[in-house]
Protein backbone atom coordinates (compact mmCIF):
# COMPACT_ATOMS: atom_id res chain seq x y z
CA UNK A 1 0.00 0.00 0.00
CA UNK A 2 1.18 3.43 -0.71
CA UNK A 3 0.79 5.74 2.36
CA UNK A 4 -0.66 8.93 1.40
CA UNK A 5 -0.89 11.42 4.05
CA UNK A 6 -1.34 15.15 3.42
CA UNK A 7 -0.18 18.38 5.45
CA UNK A 8 -2.73 21.25 7.05
CA UNK A 9 -2.87 24.19 5.16
CA UNK A 10 -0.54 25.92 7.96
CA UNK A 11 1.79 23.29 7.48
CA UNK A 12 2.05 23.72 3.78
CA UNK A 13 2.52 27.33 4.01
CA UNK A 14 5.71 26.55 5.72
CA UNK A 15 6.84 23.83 3.93
CA UNK A 16 6.68 25.89 0.73
CA UNK A 17 8.67 28.67 2.15
CA UNK A 18 11.40 26.63 2.97
CA UNK A 19 10.98 24.61 -0.58
CA UNK A 20 11.18 28.49 -2.24
CA UNK A 21 14.10 30.01 -0.09
CA UNK A 22 16.20 27.91 1.50
CA UNK A 23 18.75 25.40 0.07
CA UNK A 24 17.59 22.15 -0.76
CA UNK A 25 20.43 20.27 0.95
CA UNK A 26 17.66 18.12 3.17
CA UNK A 27 15.04 15.93 2.75
CA UNK A 28 13.05 15.89 5.84
CA UNK A 29 10.02 14.51 7.13
CA UNK A 30 6.76 16.28 6.52
CA UNK A 31 5.98 17.85 9.74
CA UNK A 32 6.73 21.45 11.22
CA UNK A 33 7.31 21.70 14.61
CA UNK A 34 7.19 24.41 16.87
CA UNK A 35 7.63 22.98 20.30
CA UNK A 36 9.27 20.80 22.09
CA UNK A 37 9.40 19.31 25.79
CA UNK A 38 11.33 16.40 27.00
CA UNK A 39 10.39 13.18 25.09
CA UNK A 40 7.93 15.21 22.96
CA UNK A 41 7.50 17.69 20.08
CA UNK A 42 4.40 19.56 18.73
CA UNK A 43 3.56 20.64 15.15
CA UNK A 44 2.39 23.67 14.07
CA UNK A 45 -1.27 22.69 14.61
CA UNK A 46 -0.52 21.56 18.16
CA UNK A 47 -0.11 17.57 17.29
CA UNK A 48 2.41 16.30 19.74
CA UNK A 49 4.66 13.36 18.96
CA UNK A 50 7.42 11.36 20.91
CA UNK A 51 10.63 12.66 19.36
CA UNK A 52 12.44 9.07 18.66
CA UNK A 53 15.45 11.14 16.28
CA UNK A 54 16.81 13.71 19.50
CA UNK A 55 18.05 15.86 16.93
CA UNK A 56 20.46 12.68 15.79
CA UNK A 57 21.32 12.84 19.46
CA UNK A 58 21.46 16.46 20.60
CA UNK A 59 18.70 16.18 22.71
CA UNK A 60 19.48 13.19 24.55
CA UNK A 61 18.81 15.37 28.33
CA UNK A 62 15.05 15.97 26.55
CA UNK A 63 14.03 18.78 24.99
CA UNK A 64 14.03 22.45 26.27
CA UNK A 65 15.81 21.23 29.68
CA UNK A 66 15.05 23.51 32.27
CA UNK A 67 17.93 23.38 33.86
CA UNK A 68 19.78 23.79 30.71
CA UNK A 69 17.45 26.71 29.36
CA UNK A 70 17.74 28.15 33.26
CA UNK A 71 21.62 27.97 32.75
CA UNK A 72 21.38 29.43 28.89
CA UNK A 73 19.12 32.41 29.94
CA UNK A 74 21.30 33.59 33.01
CA UNK A 75 24.35 33.74 31.26
CA UNK A 76 22.66 35.28 27.87
CA UNK A 77 21.86 38.23 30.16
CA UNK A 78 25.69 38.48 31.93
CA UNK A 79 28.01 37.93 29.12
CA UNK A 80 27.62 35.63 26.25
CA UNK A 81 30.96 35.86 23.69
CA UNK A 82 34.70 37.62 24.60
CA UNK A 83 36.78 35.95 21.74
CA UNK A 84 39.08 34.23 22.57
CA UNK A 85 41.34 37.17 22.70
CA UNK A 86 40.25 37.95 25.97
CA UNK A 87 39.75 35.66 29.03
CA UNK A 88 36.28 34.56 30.60
CA UNK A 89 35.09 33.92 34.38
CA UNK A 90 33.84 31.01 32.56
CA UNK A 91 36.30 28.95 30.46
CA UNK A 92 38.50 27.99 32.93
CA UNK A 93 35.78 26.90 35.02
CA UNK A 94 34.28 24.97 32.47
CA UNK A 95 37.82 23.23 31.49
CA UNK A 96 38.36 22.56 35.41
CA UNK A 97 34.85 20.86 34.89
CA UNK A 98 34.63 18.63 32.02
CA UNK A 99 38.49 17.69 32.02
CA UNK A 100 37.71 16.06 35.43
CA UNK A 101 34.37 14.48 34.59
CA UNK A 102 35.61 12.67 31.42
CA UNK A 103 39.68 12.32 32.99
CA UNK A 104 41.52 13.89 30.49
CA UNK A 105 43.97 17.02 31.07
CA UNK A 106 42.99 19.23 28.88
CA UNK A 107 40.20 20.49 26.91
CA UNK A 108 40.11 22.26 23.45
CA UNK A 109 36.34 23.86 22.52
CA UNK A 110 34.60 24.17 19.23
CA UNK A 111 30.80 24.53 17.82
CA UNK A 112 29.80 21.86 15.70
CA UNK A 113 30.77 18.34 15.61
CA UNK A 114 32.50 18.62 12.34
CA UNK A 115 34.83 21.45 13.76
CA UNK A 116 35.89 18.90 16.55
CA UNK A 117 36.49 16.19 14.53
CA UNK A 118 38.96 18.92 12.32
CA UNK A 119 40.61 19.61 15.32
CA UNK A 120 41.23 16.20 16.26
CA UNK A 121 42.49 15.40 12.95
CA UNK A 122 45.08 18.83 12.89
CA UNK A 123 46.01 17.28 16.68
CA UNK A 124 46.72 14.06 15.67
CA UNK A 125 48.85 15.09 12.29
CA UNK A 126 50.87 17.59 14.62
CA UNK A 127 51.86 14.69 17.22
CA UNK A 128 52.52 12.41 14.56
CA UNK A 129 55.29 15.37 12.92
CA UNK A 130 56.17 16.94 16.82
CA UNK A 131 56.45 13.80 19.26
CA UNK A 132 56.18 10.31 16.70
CA UNK A 133 58.41 12.11 14.31
CA UNK A 134 56.82 11.56 11.45
CA UNK A 135 58.14 12.63 7.80
CA UNK A 136 56.83 16.60 7.12
CA UNK A 137 53.26 16.21 5.31
CA UNK A 138 53.39 12.26 5.52
CA UNK A 139 51.15 11.28 8.12
CA UNK A 140 47.70 9.54 7.98
CA UNK A 141 44.84 9.05 9.49
CA UNK A 142 43.55 5.20 9.48
CA UNK A 143 39.86 5.55 8.90
CA UNK A 144 36.63 2.83 8.72
CA UNK A 145 34.64 2.44 5.61
CA UNK A 146 30.70 3.85 6.26
CA UNK A 147 32.43 6.34 8.66
CA UNK A 148 29.90 9.55 9.64
CA UNK A 149 32.48 12.52 10.78
CA UNK A 150 30.82 15.40 9.10
CA UNK A 151 30.56 17.22 6.15
CA UNK A 152 33.39 19.89 5.59
CA UNK A 153 35.68 19.08 2.67
CA UNK A 154 38.35 17.26 4.83
CA UNK A 155 35.82 15.19 6.46
CA UNK A 156 34.29 14.16 3.31
CA UNK A 157 37.46 13.41 1.88
CA UNK A 158 37.14 10.35 3.31
CA UNK A 159 33.59 9.14 3.78
CA UNK A 160 32.26 6.04 1.22
CA UNK A 161 29.30 7.71 0.64
CA UNK A 162 29.23 8.97 -2.61
CA UNK A 163 25.86 11.50 -1.88
CA UNK A 164 28.38 13.17 0.66
CA UNK A 165 31.51 12.89 -1.37
CA UNK A 166 30.48 12.97 -5.06
CA UNK A 167 31.14 16.00 -6.85
CA UNK A 168 32.58 18.13 -4.31
CA UNK A 169 36.60 17.18 -5.54
CA UNK A 170 39.73 17.80 -5.15
CA UNK A 171 39.52 15.41 -2.23
CA UNK A 172 42.23 15.85 1.11
CA UNK A 173 45.15 13.61 1.40
CA UNK A 174 46.27 12.01 3.84
CA UNK A 175 43.06 8.97 4.52
CA UNK A 176 43.08 5.30 4.48
CA UNK A 177 39.89 3.53 4.87
CA UNK A 178 39.45 0.12 6.01
CA UNK A 179 36.29 -2.31 6.99
CA UNK A 180 34.49 -0.90 10.48
CA UNK A 181 35.08 -4.16 12.92
CA UNK A 182 37.79 -5.64 11.09
CA UNK A 183 40.74 -5.98 13.39
CA UNK A 184 42.83 -7.54 10.52
CA UNK A 185 43.10 -4.67 8.05
CA UNK A 186 43.20 -2.30 11.17
CA UNK A 187 46.16 -4.42 12.27
CA UNK A 188 47.58 -4.48 8.17
CA UNK A 189 47.35 -0.92 7.91
CA UNK A 190 49.08 0.27 10.85
CA UNK A 191 51.78 -1.25 9.68
CA UNK A 192 53.07 1.69 8.18
CA UNK A 193 55.16 4.04 9.81
CA UNK A 194 53.30 7.53 9.02
CA UNK A 195 50.26 6.50 11.02
CA UNK A 196 49.22 9.31 12.94
CA UNK A 197 46.02 8.18 14.65
CA UNK A 198 43.19 5.78 13.80
CA UNK A 199 39.56 7.76 13.87
CA UNK A 200 36.82 5.63 15.13
CA UNK A 201 32.86 5.77 15.82
CA UNK A 202 32.45 3.41 18.97
CA UNK A 203 29.11 2.26 16.67
CA UNK A 204 28.44 4.08 13.73
CA UNK A 205 25.70 5.50 14.09
CA UNK A 206 24.81 7.30 10.70
CA UNK A 207 25.55 4.36 8.90
CA UNK A 208 22.63 2.72 10.78
CA UNK A 209 23.67 1.56 14.31
CA UNK A 210 26.23 -0.99 13.53
CA UNK A 211 27.64 -2.22 16.60
CA UNK A 212 30.87 -3.81 16.54
CA UNK A 213 31.96 -6.76 17.92
CA UNK A 214 32.53 -6.90 21.92
CA UNK A 215 36.37 -6.30 22.02
CA UNK A 216 36.87 -4.88 18.92
CA UNK A 217 37.36 -1.47 20.13
CA UNK A 218 39.80 -3.36 23.58
CA UNK A 219 41.69 -4.60 20.53
CA UNK A 220 42.12 -1.75 18.34
CA UNK A 221 43.17 0.37 21.11
CA UNK A 222 45.95 -1.84 21.92
CA UNK A 223 46.65 -2.40 18.28
CA UNK A 224 47.33 1.70 18.24
CA UNK A 225 48.89 1.65 21.55
CA UNK A 226 51.77 -1.26 20.20
CA UNK A 227 51.77 1.31 16.56
CA UNK A 228 52.42 4.36 18.63
CA UNK A 229 48.95 5.65 17.35
CA UNK A 230 46.73 8.01 18.38
CA UNK A 231 43.15 6.11 19.26
CA UNK A 232 40.79 8.97 18.21
CA UNK A 233 36.79 7.89 19.25
CA UNK A 234 33.94 10.11 17.64
CA UNK A 235 32.02 10.42 20.64
CA UNK A 236 29.85 12.71 19.23
CA UNK A 237 26.60 10.30 18.93
CA UNK A 238 27.92 7.69 20.92
CA UNK A 239 28.52 9.36 23.56
CA UNK A 240 26.99 11.79 26.52
CA UNK A 241 25.03 8.61 27.83
CA UNK A 242 23.27 7.32 24.55
CA UNK A 243 24.35 4.33 24.32
CA UNK A 244 23.64 3.13 28.37
CA UNK A 245 26.82 4.26 29.60
CA UNK A 246 28.65 8.13 29.36
CA UNK A 247 30.71 6.80 26.50
CA UNK A 248 30.35 4.26 24.07
CA UNK A 249 34.12 3.37 25.04
CA UNK A 250 32.87 2.40 28.61
CA UNK A 251 31.58 -0.49 27.11
CA UNK A 252 34.35 -1.86 26.95
CA UNK A 253 36.78 0.48 29.42
CA UNK A 254 38.63 1.52 26.93
CA UNK A 255 40.06 5.34 26.87
CA UNK A 256 40.77 7.01 23.87
CA UNK A 257 43.47 9.28 22.80
CA UNK A 258 41.39 12.00 21.89
CA UNK A 259 38.23 12.11 22.71
CA UNK A 260 35.50 14.15 20.30
CA UNK A 261 32.55 14.77 21.88
CA UNK A 262 29.47 17.60 20.58
CA UNK A 263 26.16 17.37 19.72
CA UNK A 264 24.12 16.45 23.66
CA UNK A 265 27.10 18.52 25.17
CA UNK A 266 24.33 21.38 25.04
CA UNK A 267 21.45 19.21 25.52
CA UNK A 268 20.87 20.91 21.80
CA UNK A 269 20.33 24.23 22.95
CA UNK A 270 23.14 25.24 20.52
CA UNK A 271 26.16 24.28 18.83
CA UNK A 272 29.16 23.19 21.09
CA UNK A 273 32.18 20.25 20.71
CA UNK A 274 34.80 19.47 22.36
CA UNK A 275 38.14 17.42 22.06
CA UNK A 276 39.81 15.94 24.85
CA UNK A 277 43.48 14.78 25.11
CA UNK A 278 46.11 14.81 27.71
CA UNK A 279 49.25 17.54 27.75
CA UNK A 280 51.46 15.55 25.19
CA UNK A 281 48.85 15.66 22.78
CA UNK A 282 47.19 18.64 23.52
CA UNK A 283 50.22 21.08 23.94
CA UNK A 284 51.74 20.04 20.30
CA UNK A 285 49.20 23.20 19.25
CA UNK A 286 50.57 26.50 20.18
CA UNK A 287 48.85 29.85 20.40
CA UNK A 288 47.89 31.01 17.35
CA UNK A 289 47.70 27.89 15.65
CA UNK A 290 43.97 26.81 15.67
CA UNK A 291 40.59 28.37 17.24
CA UNK A 292 37.47 29.65 16.45
CA UNK A 293 35.73 32.43 17.66
CA UNK A 294 32.70 31.28 19.18
CA UNK A 295 34.55 27.62 20.71
CA UNK A 296 34.85 28.07 24.29
CA UNK A 297 32.21 31.38 24.54
CA UNK A 298 30.89 32.20 28.34
CA UNK A 299 27.60 30.73 26.74
CA UNK A 300 28.46 28.05 25.67
CA UNK A 301 30.60 27.02 29.15
CA UNK A 302 27.94 27.76 31.17
CA UNK A 303 25.12 25.06 28.98
CA UNK A 304 27.87 22.45 28.58
CA UNK A 305 28.34 22.38 32.41
CA UNK A 306 24.74 22.44 32.89
CA UNK A 307 23.92 19.82 30.44
CA UNK A 308 26.80 17.51 31.62
CA UNK A 309 25.29 18.08 35.18
CA UNK A 310 21.67 17.30 34.52
CA UNK A 311 23.36 13.84 32.78
CA UNK A 312 24.74 12.51 36.06
CA UNK A 313 22.01 13.70 38.30
CA UNK A 314 18.93 12.36 36.44
CA UNK A 315 21.44 8.80 36.10
CA UNK A 316 20.50 9.02 31.97
CA UNK A 317 23.03 6.49 31.08
CA UNK A 318 21.09 4.03 33.58
CA UNK A 319 18.01 4.78 32.33
CA UNK A 320 19.23 4.74 28.74
CA UNK A 321 20.25 1.25 29.11
CA UNK A 322 17.04 -0.10 30.96
CA UNK A 323 14.69 1.43 28.67
CA UNK A 324 17.23 0.53 25.19
CA UNK A 325 16.51 -3.08 26.66
CA UNK A 326 12.70 -3.14 26.91
CA UNK A 327 12.82 -1.17 23.40
CA UNK A 328 14.60 -3.66 21.70
CA UNK A 329 12.49 -7.13 23.74
CA UNK A 330 9.27 -4.91 22.47
CA UNK A 331 10.19 -4.74 19.46
CA UNK A 332 11.20 -8.35 19.06
CA UNK A 333 7.45 -9.17 20.73
CA UNK A 334 5.98 -7.41 17.59
CA UNK A 335 6.75 -10.64 15.79
CA UNK A 336 6.81 -8.50 12.54
CA UNK A 337 7.40 -9.67 9.04
CA UNK A 338 8.69 -6.04 8.15
CA UNK A 339 11.25 -5.78 10.63
CA UNK A 340 14.34 -7.80 9.55
CA UNK A 341 16.89 -6.80 12.28
CA UNK A 342 16.74 -4.73 15.45
CA UNK A 343 20.09 -3.65 17.00
CA UNK A 344 21.80 -1.39 19.07
CA UNK A 345 22.73 -0.40 22.39
CA UNK A 346 21.14 1.79 25.35
CA UNK A 347 18.83 4.06 23.39
CA UNK A 348 20.65 4.32 19.85
CA UNK A 349 18.39 1.31 18.16
CA UNK A 350 17.81 0.91 14.77
CA UNK A 351 15.59 -1.65 12.78
CA UNK A 352 15.99 -2.51 9.18
CA UNK A 353 12.92 -2.98 7.18
CA UNK A 354 12.24 -6.30 5.06
CA UNK A 355 10.07 -5.28 1.80
CA UNK A 356 10.25 -5.19 -1.34
CA UNK A 357 9.41 -1.92 -2.17
CA UNK A 358 12.59 0.46 -1.72
CA UNK A 359 10.34 3.04 -0.22
CA UNK A 360 9.48 1.05 2.72
CA UNK A 361 11.37 3.04 5.26
CA UNK A 362 10.19 6.07 4.49
CA UNK A 363 6.65 5.12 3.66
CA UNK A 364 6.96 3.25 7.58
CA UNK A 365 8.17 7.01 8.88
CA UNK A 366 4.92 8.96 7.05
CA UNK A 367 2.70 6.06 8.95
CA UNK A 368 4.76 6.67 12.24
CA UNK A 369 4.35 10.17 11.82
CA UNK A 370 0.27 10.06 11.40
CA UNK A 371 0.13 8.05 14.78
CA UNK A 372 2.58 10.64 16.71
CA UNK A 373 5.65 9.20 16.43
CA UNK A 374 8.64 11.00 14.65
CA UNK A 375 11.63 8.83 13.00
CA UNK A 376 13.69 9.04 10.31
CA UNK A 377 15.09 6.44 7.64
CA UNK A 378 18.88 6.46 7.19
CA UNK A 379 20.48 4.93 4.19
CA UNK A 380 17.25 3.52 2.88
CA UNK A 381 16.20 0.57 4.87
CA UNK A 382 16.98 1.25 8.15
CA UNK A 383 15.07 3.77 10.78
CA UNK A 384 17.30 4.88 13.97
CA UNK A 385 14.95 4.76 17.14
CA UNK A 386 16.86 7.62 19.20
CA UNK A 387 14.54 9.08 21.93
CA UNK A 388 15.30 11.48 24.45
CA UNK A 389 17.14 9.47 27.76
CA UNK A 390 14.36 10.84 29.79
CA UNK A 391 11.42 8.14 28.30
CA UNK A 392 10.40 5.99 30.54
CA UNK A 393 8.96 2.62 30.55
CA UNK A 394 4.87 3.52 29.95
CA UNK A 395 5.90 5.96 26.92
CA UNK A 396 8.44 2.83 25.79
CA UNK A 397 5.36 0.62 25.88
CA UNK A 398 3.33 3.10 24.28
CA UNK A 399 5.36 3.69 21.36
CA UNK A 400 6.37 0.20 20.72
CA UNK A 401 2.78 -0.14 20.05
CA UNK A 402 2.21 3.00 17.41
CA UNK A 403 4.78 1.48 15.35
CA UNK A 404 3.31 -1.71 15.58
CA UNK A 405 0.02 -0.03 14.40
CA UNK A 406 2.24 2.05 11.73
CA UNK A 407 4.08 -1.36 10.27
CA UNK A 408 0.21 -2.39 9.27
CA UNK A 409 1.06 0.27 6.16
CA UNK A 410 3.69 -2.00 4.96
CA UNK A 411 1.12 -5.29 4.37
C1 LIG B 1 26.62 14.48 13.87
C2 LIG B 1 27.97 13.87 13.83
C3 LIG B 1 29.10 14.61 13.42
C4 LIG B 1 29.00 16.03 12.91
O1 LIG B 1 28.47 16.93 13.83
P1 LIG B 1 27.92 18.34 13.30
O2 LIG B 1 27.57 19.08 14.56
O3 LIG B 1 26.73 18.05 12.44
O4 LIG B 1 29.03 18.98 12.54
C5 LIG B 1 30.33 13.99 13.47
N1 LIG B 1 30.45 12.72 13.88
C6 LIG B 1 29.40 11.98 14.27
C7 LIG B 1 29.60 10.58 14.73
C8 LIG B 1 28.12 12.53 14.24
O5 LIG B 1 27.07 11.78 14.58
Amino acid sequence: MQATFSNSAREQRYLSLEDKYGAHNYHPLPVVLERGQGVHVWDVDGKRYYDFLSGYSAVNQGHCHPDIVAAMIEQAQQLTLTSRAFHSALLGEYAQFITAYFGYNKVLPMNTGVEAVETAIKLARRWGYDVKGIEANKAIIIVCSGNFHGRTSTVISFSSDPSARNGFGPYMEGFISIPFNDLNALSEALKSPNIAGFLVEPIQGEAGVVVPDEGYLTKAKQYCADANVLFIADEIQTGLSRTGKLLACDHENVRPDILILGKALSGGTMPVSAVLADDPIMLTIKPGEHGSTYGGSPLACKVAIAALTVLKKERMADNAEKMGELLRKKLEDLHSPHIKLIRGKGLLNAIVIEHKNADAAWDLCLAMKENGILAKPTHGDKIRLAPPLVIDAEQIEECVQLIGKSLSVLD
